[in-house]
């Protein structure tokens, strides 16, 4: 009887925490590096690159947004956007050069207060420690592939293998442990994947190692119609190093770090193709072609691992019961050129790096199969989260919660996104630039020259052609001169003379 009784009280102490977390929704949010929206199944349709079943399945068990957009397209701005729910110029995170503020109000912070575990791995990259995270483990600066540092609240770690494994695994030992003390969890698992210099794992080496990409029409770009910045730009295949291509292997940017089993792997991957390649003169537009072959296999092998991995967060999930009141989002920080216009790299407000992909699930409350099209922005992340959770969503952040976009409710949603960009001329020369997207327009202010370029993305959804001083576009442009002025009043923007100030460096 007496162990009855004291198994009754023991009972009673768990019931508070057990009642909570059945009814607040976990959340997994994914986000990788640098991962494009052409080389996500679902999103490509015909024209896929590649199966990501993992990242289609998330889509398929709820959402796919089709319009959804950053404010400001590079790694360390989109991260602080995602966390704070403002746009850089309020939330201080301008360029990759800033130290992100973390004494500012950011929605792990509040999760934490609610009482939820929260946990983030992998992908940091704001210079200061994060806050608001129970538990923490992010790689210092842009992080390795390979043998992965991590730092810790007790100081830098080393841990052997693949990161996007190591990330994984740090994950679902956090995602165990929060369900062991049966607390809700909100998570950030941050992969490193796809971003350069795109090192494949060991076991993705030999994927496509036969395949023959088709090659975006516009590799050959002249750039006519366009702005008088982007043929000045430093972002072409022929600006890669010998480190990103591994020509020679040893070139590669982490055969330092590799043990000497990954560097046979390595090694043996690109052997016999770095040998054809040194064995004959190519012309500069077959070197380009041979680097676009080597480019797209390497970014594809490292976009395979990361949809892999996601896998086995969903297997986890599944096999624990937490699948139905878990919310995932996989989503990346920016698009990205994979050989379009001859690029690599992202930072302008074309469609191809403005795009963020985001698949979103919560069996418990979404239907699947949705397809979003309304525009969306990573300034929507965090509110839409902490709705999710319950959580008042503070005034001051900009965007707004999609729930009801999910829910199957007709909300008053907007019809312009806005874009800054600050990092000029940044290691690829590309000007500072701001502007609007609509549905079918876009208009982009490159303010230190005085351009102007405006699309009209159905006719044009390449964006080859601008047809800012085509008469026929007058009150089109009329239109969306008025929407620049609105969003800029809207969201506070900073004078272009004030970021001219403060970021142009210096001619010497
Ligand atoms: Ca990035």
């Amino acid at each position: 009887m007496q162990h009855f009784i004291k198994y009754f009280f023991f009972l009673l102490t768990l019931l508070p925490s057990a009642l909570i977390s059945a009814e607040r929704p976990n959340i997994l949010f994914i986000f990788s590096d640098d991962h494009t929206t052409q080389a996500i199944s679902s999103y490509a349709g015909d024209n896929k690159l590649m199966e990501t079943p993992h990242i289609d399945s998330i889509a398929q068990e709820g959402a796919i947004f089709t319009k959804n957009f950053c404010v400001n397209a590079i790694c360390a701005p989109s991260r602080a956007v995602v966390l704070t729910g403002k746009h850089s110029h309020k939330n201080g995170q301008f360029t990759n050069g800033n130290t992100f503020d973390g004494s500012q109000m950011t929605f792990p912070k509040l999760f934490k207060e609610h009482g939820y575990s929260t946990g983030i791995f992998g992908k940091w990259h704001l210079k200061s420690s994060p806050t608001g995270f129970d538990e923490w483990m992010v790689y210092p600066g842009q992080g390795s592939y390979y043998n992965p540092d991590y730092r810790t609240p007790n100081g830098m770690k080393r841990l052997e293998g693949y990161s996007i494994e190591l990330t994984t695994d740090l994950s679902i030992d956090f995602m165990k442990k929060a369900q062991k003390e049966n607390k809700s969890f909100m998570l950030m698992c941050q992969y490193k994947a796809p971003h350069g210099h795109w090192n494949p794992g060991p076991n993705y080496l030999d994927l496509f190692k036969d395949k023959t990409f088709k090659e975006p029409s516009t590799l050959f770009d002249n750039f006519e119609g366009r702005n008088s910045n982007a043929p000045k730009h430093k972002m072409g295949l022929h600006h890669m190093h010998e480190s990103h291509l591994k020509i020679p292997v040893e070139k590669s940017k982490e055969w330092g770090r590799m043990t000497a089993e990954q560097k046979a792997a390595f090694k043996k991957g690109y052997e016999a193709q770095n040998k054809a390649y040194f064995a004959k003169k190519l012309s500069p537009e077959d070197d380009i072609r041979w680097r676009y072959q080597r480019y797209i296999k390497d970014y594809l092998r490292c976009v395979k691992s990361v949809d892999d991995n996601i896998g086995r967060l969903k297997t986890f999930l599944k096999e624990n019961g937490l699948a139905d009141n878990t919310i995932i989002v996989y989503s990346s920080d920016q698009g990205f050129f994979l050989g379009e216009h001859g690029w690599y790299d992202k930072r302008w407000m074309y469609d191809i790096s403005l795009r963020m992909p985001l698949v979103m699930q919560w069996p418990a409350k979404f239907e699947g199969n949705q397809t979003i099209t309304q525009i969306t922005q990573n300034t929507d992340f965090a509110p839409t989260l902490l709705d999710a959770a319950g959580i008042t969503v503070p005034a001051e952040m900009d965007g707004t919660s999609m729930l009801p976009l999910l829910t199957g409710q007709k909300p008053e949603w907007r019809d312009t996104a806005y874009y800054a960009y600050y990092e000029s001329p940044g290691p690829h020369n590309v000007p500072f630039h701001e502007g609007v997207r609509t549905d079918k327009y876009k208009l982009i202010h490159y303010y230190e020259s005085g351009e102007w370029e405006l699309f009209d993305l159905t006719k044009d959804p390449g964006e080859m052609k601008s047809q800012y001083n085509n008469p026929e576009y007058k009150s089109v442009l009329k239109d969306l001169k008025k929407r620049l002025v609105e969003q800029r009043e809207q969201y506070k923007a900073p004078e272009h003379e004030w970021v001219l100030n403060k970021f142009k460096r210096k001619k010497k």
